[in-house]
């Protein structure tokens, strides 16, 4: 949608398949008991700058932004909070650091220290390693691991620290904490991922002559003498963008030979879940936070949508990457959600209902040293877009935004 309102935008016309009847792919709309959710509790953060910038582009005037723009603040309750201060960037962070509460000051100049190592070093290592070996080689104390840089690393790459890309995450350190001030803000969305992009880009796309269609799923894509067939589809196509998820795309490029190393790249690609716990409390019931973490053996990030968008009483509850959730049945994992929250929080009472939606492919594994493919393949005016493609940064919706903004550019390269 990001690559459809980019070139709309420019008043190239485009057709955009969707196999789905809801748009939004792994961000999307989800109605559970009459109550619009999304698949995931996504946030975003001011440094996703070209989705923040297509969501404007594509907002008719009269539309709310949709997002709850909040100051960088991480709470692990009871026992870690960091805030940054309304100071210039990297004076935030610093300030953040040395005044986070539940470190001793030591471990607070020592995460501080690590950040002015790597600030030094431009963000960038030699040899990529794994999250956890940097940390340990830059001995960063137990407690700062547990609270600040794992839960970073857990919640931003998807991936245990133990195999998750340091090169990664400290692109991700860099592209948050040593930009402006605003880069690192929470922005939380208080409307439905559907309704806050993609059907906006929709609307957007009928007012430029294109549009979507949904319910179409691409079964192949055939070279013709100067452009493409799709199979679902009468219409010939001068160009196409395969922005469908890593896992979808063999069947896809399998039958071009000239695709085979594309093809075998995305193969070698493992996942990770995410699963979101919805509970519906009664109506006053509060957390004391928006969004903030807790250490327990499932939950990570609680939600509490009556703060962030009225649904009173709702708290959403992400559970990232691989773990012991994954062996429990749905209601079993719920109910002991349930109970982490209860011993946290007391006053919650009981649940009305509760729904579970596991993601068991939300992103790619985000490993040490990953390949992944470039938006140009060998076959000329054919781009694939989407949060795998090679970039700097891990699976996240503004690597998705990214990679199908630069599909576009190579189409009007092309054209
Ligand atoms: C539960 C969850 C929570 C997440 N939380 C965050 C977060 O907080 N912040 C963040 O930045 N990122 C988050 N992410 C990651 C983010 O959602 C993804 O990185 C991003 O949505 C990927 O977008 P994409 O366009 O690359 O792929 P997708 O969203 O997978 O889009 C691919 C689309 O192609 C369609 N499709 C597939 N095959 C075909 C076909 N043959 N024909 C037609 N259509 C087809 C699919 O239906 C889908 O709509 C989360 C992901 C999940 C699952």
């Amino acid at each position: 949608m990001a690559a459809a309102a980019e070139l709309a935008s420019r008043d190239i016309p485009v057709t955009v398949f969707e196999t789905a009847r809801t748009l939004g792919g792994r961000a999307r709309r989800v109605e559970i008991n009459g109550v619009a959710l999304d698949n995931g509790l996504h946030i975003l953060i001011g440094a996703y700058r070209e989705t923040l910038r297509l969501i404007e582009l594509t907002r008719r005037q009269q539309e709310a932004p949709g997002l709850v723009r909040l100051p960088l603040e991480l709470i692990v309750h009871p026992h870690f909070r960091l805030r940054a201060p309304r100071l210039p960037a990297p004076l935030h962070l610093a300030a953040a650091l040395v005044c986070a509460r539940g470190l001793g000051l030591a471990e607070r100049m020592k995460a501080a220290g690590f950040i002015a190592a790597m600030r030094r070093e431009n963000f960038r290592l030699g040899t990529d390693t794994s999250v956890e070996h940097l940390l340990t080689s830059h001995r960063q104390p137990p407690a700062v691991t547990r609270f600040l840089w794992n839960p970073l690393c857990i919640s931003a790459l998807n991936t245990q620290p133990h195999e998750a890309s340091a090169q990664i995450f400290l692109n991700v350190l860099r592209d948050t904490f040593n930009g402006a001030r605003e880069d690192s803000d929470l922005l939380l969305p208080a409307m439905d991922f559907s309704a806050l992009f993609p059907e906006r880009a929709a609307a957007f796309l009928g007012l430029h002559g294109s549009g979507v269609r949904l319910g179409v799923t691409v079964e192949s894509v055939r070279r013709t003498g100067d452009g493409f067939e799709l199979a679902t589809q009468d219409g010939r196509f001068s160009h196409v963008i395969l922005a469908v998820s890593p896992h979808r795309l063999s069947p896809l490029i399998a039958p071009h030979a000239e695709l085979a190393g594309i093809n075998a790249l995305v193969q070698a690609f493992s996942y990770q879940p995410i699963y979101s716990v919805f509970l519906q409390y009664p109506p006053a019931s509060r957390l004391p936070f928006s969004m903030g973490g807790i250490e327990a053996t499932y939950s990570q990030w609680l939600f509490d949508r009556g703060r962030l968008c009225g649904q009173d009483g709702l708290i959403g509850v992400v559970i990232s990457a691989a773990g012991a959730h994954q062996e429990l049945e749905q209601d079993e994992l719920a109910r002991r959600v349930h109970a982490e929250l209860s011993a946290h929080f007391p006053g919650l009472g009981e649940p009305r209902w509760q729904r579970v939606i596991a993601e068991k492919r939300a992103t790619f594994t985000c490993s040490v040293g990953l390949h992944r493919p470039a938006n140009r393949t060998p076959i000329p005016r054919l781009y694939l877009a989407g949060d795998y493609t090679a970039s700097d940064h891990p699976a996240t919706l503004e690597s998705a935004v990214r990679s199908g903004v630069a599909c576009a550019k190579l189409v009007l390269e092309d054209s």
